[in-house]
């Protein structure tokens, strides 16, 4: 069987997925000879008469479904509450007097849900009920538009998760000490005429000091050359945070944080708020740069970054409430716009930040850790627990442009399919692809928050274990 992921249904794509790990051999059954339709067989049954019209189609599966077939049998010369036949075809009564229902046999059903959701513009539960429920009956109906519309491929991809964001802020652990923890990234780019192009960011966790790099490219190498003038100006730290980027993920970065025995935490794909201390910094830049600039008298960008780096190490941080020199230096520093009065007469008759040091950091830490728990309260209100997903489920993944980490309108919110490969810490999971559904030209490994990914996969069939399906069915019902 070829399988086309284009053409394929849905439905059917899902099957041929979950039977791509065994070797099997499709049996084609007549109507009389199943005693469990399947979807898969259902479905082959309804192919082979696809060359006649809905209404036709519905018809003749009405002969052909056993169930109804012996209903039609029972209805011979005896009246009943619920069913009656007209010109050889079963209807379903209703409370209205002449009004009745055709009866949909099994083999149709998903027919009559893909011609009144997908077909009509896949439209909600009620609205889709609505369209059904006027001409068709069949058991269960609601609950199989419920699921019909679940395991909508489309509407996973394109319609947002409902309800409240999953997961809850896991902050990563900060220090009370300078240059144990670096927060890195890129900001960018700056203007494409310069040679130089980007900026690279690094902010000391404890005392928010910033370092600004111009640079030419955000490849590895720059960003070493810059960390290693870093570590000799300042202090190699203990730990250093950055996002997925692709000159942080490279072996070269890896090798040179070994090196020097630092731990790497990298945040997951998706999820800027674990590295706060970055985007605040990189959201002040540009507005900062575009004051400063000049092109007119030919004062670029890169002229003018030592400017907007001075300013904001010397600026009160609204999370720890002082400046960032102070709380490094113990003073505030000589720069561009350092003015005489404020250098030879306010500071020397505020001598005490200089000298209770610790008193200074030991306040800003106590203001941080209560700017976090605050943080913290306001992140996790409104939003309820991840879903716990196994190694080994099917998920989607919001489809985030890769460059700037924002969902884009008119193309889908979700793709995949990906599978689980591990489940880590803190509500997030390492993904890649599903073999022979591979997304991108290249394989894809990546690390997910929960609040990113939706279940793609409804595990119905008898293949996967009673104790998939009951964590499947669980899953579901929370959705
Ligand atoms: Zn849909």
């Amino acid at each position: 069987m070829t399988l086309n992921r284009k053409e394929m249904n849905p439905r059917i794509a899902r099957w041929a997925l979950e039977f791509q790990d065994y070797d099997y051999v499709l049996e084609h059954r007549p109507g009389g000879r199943m005693q469990h339709v399947d979807a898969l067989s259902r479905s082959l049954q309804v192919m082979a008469i696809e060359s006649n019209s809905f209404e036709e189609n519905l018809v003749i599966c009405q002969n052909r479904d056993p169930k109804l077939v012996k209903l039609k049998e029972e209805l011979q010369g005896k009246q009943s509450k619920m069913f009656e036949m007209r010109n050889g075809i079963l209807y379903r009564k209703t409370n209205e007097d002449d009004n009745v229902l055709f009866c949909v046999p099994e083999a149709m059903e998903g027919h009559v849900l893909y011609r009144y959701h997908d077909e009509v513009g896949h439209v909600g539960i009620d609205k889709t009920m609505e369209l059904i429920s006027g001409s068709y009956w069949f058991p269960k109906i609601r609950e199989k538009v419920a699921d019909h519309i679940r395991n909508c491929l489309k509407c996973i991809a394109y319609s947002d998760k409902h309800g409240r964001e999953e997961g809850f802020l896991n902050p990563i652990p900060k220090s009370d000490w300078p240059f144990d923890v670096l927060h890195i990234d890129h900001y960018g780019p700056v203007d494409n005429g310069r040679s130089l192009k980007h900026v690279l960011v690094v902010v000391d966790a404890s005392t928010k000091f910033v370092r600004l790099y111009p640079t030419k490219t955000t490849r590895t190498k720059e960003v070493v050359q810059h960390l290693r003038d870093y570590f000799r100006s300042y202090s190699r730290p203990r730990c250093i945070v950055s996002d997925r980027g692709t000159a942080f993920t490279s072996g070269e970065f890896r090798e040179f944080l070994s090196e020097h025995g630092i731990r790497h935490v990298r945040v997951a794909t998706g999820s800027p708020q674990a590295n706060g201390q970055v985007e605040r910094v990189n959201r002040s830049i540009g507005p900062m740069l575009a004051k400063l600039v000049r092109p007119g008298e030919g004062i670029y960008w890169d002229m003018v970054l030592d400017r907007v780096e001075y300013a904001l190490n010397n600026t009160v941080h609204r999370t720890i409430g002082e400046r960032p020199s102070v709380m490094l230096f113990g003073l505030g520093q000589r720069g561009p716009v350092m003015d005489s009065l404020r250098e030879c007469v306010l500071d020397s008759i505020q001598p005490e930040t200089r000298t209770n040091h610790d008193v200074v950091r030991g306040r800003a830490a106590q203001r941080q850790r209560l700017v976090q728990d605050y943080n913290k309260r306001y992140f996790d209100k409104g939003r309820r627990p991840g879903t716990r997903y196994l190694e080994g489920d099917y998920v989607m993944i919001r489809n985030f442009d890769s460059h700037t980490g924002i969902s884009r309108k008119l193309v889908p919110k979700f793709r995949g399919p990906y599978r689980v490969a591990k489940v880590l810490r803190n509500d997030r999971y390492l993904l890649e692809d599903v073999e022979g559904f591979q997304q991108s030209r290249n394989p894809y490994k990546g690390v997910w928050a929960v609040s990113n990914i939706r279940p793609w996969f409804k595990c119905g069939s008898q293949v996967r274990s009673s104790r998939d399906q009951v964590i499947s069915l669980v899953r579901m019902a929370e959705l």
